[in-house]
C-alpha cells in the first residue's frame, strides 16, 4: 500500500503487529542476536507444531532446500524430479548440488506433481523428488510416499508456502522424510526471510545443524554455554544459512497467530468462490479429496475463450487498484533454463501462461474482495 494509493488492495501483506515487534525488541536487548535460545525454542515449537520430531531453523526456504538436498548425498550425475511449476529456488536448489533438476507435469487441479507426472519422468539415474505444495494446495504426499518407496526414491517436500496445510487431517510434514519451509512474508507467517527444515531422522538432523553452521561439530551457542573453554572442529564444508534470534523471536509470536491466520485465509477464500460462482469462465483454486490446503496462494484459470487475456486481465485489475499477479511461474521457460532438457509440460504451460493469482491477506475487508470480484465480472461480461 503505497502512500500515494491509500486504497490500493496489495496481494499480501503479513499480519504483523505490536506482538512481533516487542518479541523482536526483547531480543535485541537482551543482547542475544544471532543464533541463540530464540532459535532453538522456534524450532522446538515449529517441529511440533507440524508434527516432526526435529526442526532446524535456517535463513531461508532456499538454503533449507539446499541442505535437505546435501543431507542426502546428491551431486553431479543424480536426478532430481522437481515441478517447473514452482518458484525457481525448487530447481535452483538441485543445481546447487551439482545434481539434475528432471522437470516433471503437474495435476490440473492442484498444480502439484503426482505419481502418475513423476513416473514419466523417472529415469535410471533418477534419486529423489522434491515434490511442492504449490501455493498451500498440499500434494497428495501418501500416494508420493508410497511410488517413491517402491521406486526406492528419496521424496523431499518444497512446503514453502504449506505451513497450516493439512493431509488427512495432519499437518503437511507429518512422515516427510526432510521438508523444507519459507517465512518470507509472501507466505503465511514470516520472519522477514527465514525458513526451516523438519524431518524426523535425528542423524540427519544433527548434520543439518553442522551444515548450517559451517560444519562445526559444536555450535556458537553451545560454546557460549559451556564453562569450560570448547574447542570446536570442522567435520565437513558447511555453510552459513543461520536464522537470527531476533527472527525466530518473530516466528514464535507468528506461529502462534497461524491457526487464526489459516481459518481467515480459507474463510475469504470461501468467500471468493461464493462470489466468483456467478462470474462465467473462471475455475479457482480448491482442496483436494484428501486433504486441506492454507490458500497461500488464491488463484484462478479462466477458460480458454474467456474474453480477457490474463496479462491484460491483469492491467485491467491493477488500473482499477488491485494487485493481482501472474500465476506460478513455469521454471523451465526462464533464461536461467534455457537449453535444459524438458519433456513436454502442457499443464504447467497452460496454468503458468493463463492463471493468475487475487489478492488475499490476513486484515482484507469484504468491500475489497467485492472490488476485486466487480472488476472480473466486468471482465467476464466484457466479450
Ligand atoms: C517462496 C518459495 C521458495 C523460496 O523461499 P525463500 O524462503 O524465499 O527462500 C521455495 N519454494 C517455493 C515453492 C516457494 O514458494
Amino acid at each position: 500500500m503505497s502512500a500515494g494509493q491509500p486504497d490500493r488492495i496489495p496481494v499480501m501483506i503479513p499480519w504483523l503487529g505490536e506482538e512481533e515487534a516487542k518479541a523482536a525488541s526483547d531480543a535485541v536487548l537482551s543482547g542475544w542476536v544471532a543464533q541463540g535460545p530464540r532459535v532453538a525454542a522456534f524450532e522446538r515449537a515449529f517441529a511440533e507444531r507440524v508434527g516432526a520430531e526435529h526442526g532446524i531453523a535456517v535463513s531461508s526456504c532456499t538454503t533449507a532446500l539446499h541442505l535437505a538436498l546435501v543431507a542426502l548425498d546428491l551431486g553431479p550425475g543424480d536426478e532430481v524430479i522437481v515441478p517447473s511449476l514452482s518458484f525457481i529456488a525448487t530447481a535452483n536448489a538441485v543445481r546447487y548440488v551439482g545434481a539434475d533438476p528432471v522437470f516433471a507435469d503437474v495435476d490440473a487441479t492442484t498444480g502439484n506433481l503426482t505419481a502418475a507426472t513423476v513416473d514419466a519422468v523417472r529415469t535410471a539415474r533418477t534419486k529423489a523428488v522434491l515434490v511442492v505444495h504449490q501455493g498451500g494446495v498440499p500434494a497428495d504426499v501418501d500416494a508420493l510416499r508410497a511410488a517413491c518407496a517402491d521406486w526406492d526414491l528419496a521424496l523431499v517436500e518444497d512446503a514453502a508456502c504449506a505451513i497450516g496445510s493439512t493431509v488427512g487431517g495432519k499437518s503437511v510434514g507429518h512422515g516427510a522424510l526432510l521438508a523444507a519451509w519459507s517465512f518470507h512474508p509472501r507466505k503465511v507467517i514470516t520472519t522477514g526471510e527465514g525458513g526451516m527444515v523438519t524431518t524426523d531422522d535425528a542423524e540427519w538432523a544433527a548434520r543439518l545443524r553442522r551444515l548450517r553452521e559451517h560444519g562445526m561439530n559444536a555450535s556458537a551457542a553451545e560454546r557460549h554455554a559451556s564453562s569450560k573453554p570448547v574447542l570446536e572442529s570442522y567435520l565437513e564444508v558447511g555453510y552459513n544459512y543461520r536464522m537470527t534470534d531476533v527472527q525466530a523471536a518473530i516466528g514464535l509470536v507468528q506461529l502462534g497467530k497461524l491457526d487464526q491466520i489459516v481459518a481467515r485465509r480459507r474463510a475469504l477464500a470461501a468467500r471468493y468462490d461464493a462470489l466468483l460462482r456467478d462470474v462465467p469462465g473462471l475455475t479457482a483454486v480448491r482442496d483436494p479429496e484428501y486433504g486441506q490446503g492454507n490458500f497461500q496462494s488464491y488463484w484462478v484459470l479462466p477458460d480458454r475463450d474467456f474474453p480477457v487475456g490474463r496479462d491484460d486481465l491483469l492491467a485491467v485489475l491493477a488500473e482499477a487498484g488491485v494487485s493481482a499477479r501472474r500465476g506460478i511461474m513455469a521454471s523451465h521457460l526462464e533464461p536461467a533454463y534455457q537449453g535444459h532438457p524438458a519433456a513436454p509440460l502442457p499443464v504447467t504451460e497452460r496454468i503458468s501462461r493463463d492463471s493468475l493469482i487475487l489478492p488475499l491477506f490476513h486484515t482484507m475487508t469484504e468491500d475489497q474482495q467485492d472490488r476485486v470480484v466487480a472488476v472480473l465480472r466486468r471482465q467476464a461480461t466484457a466479450g
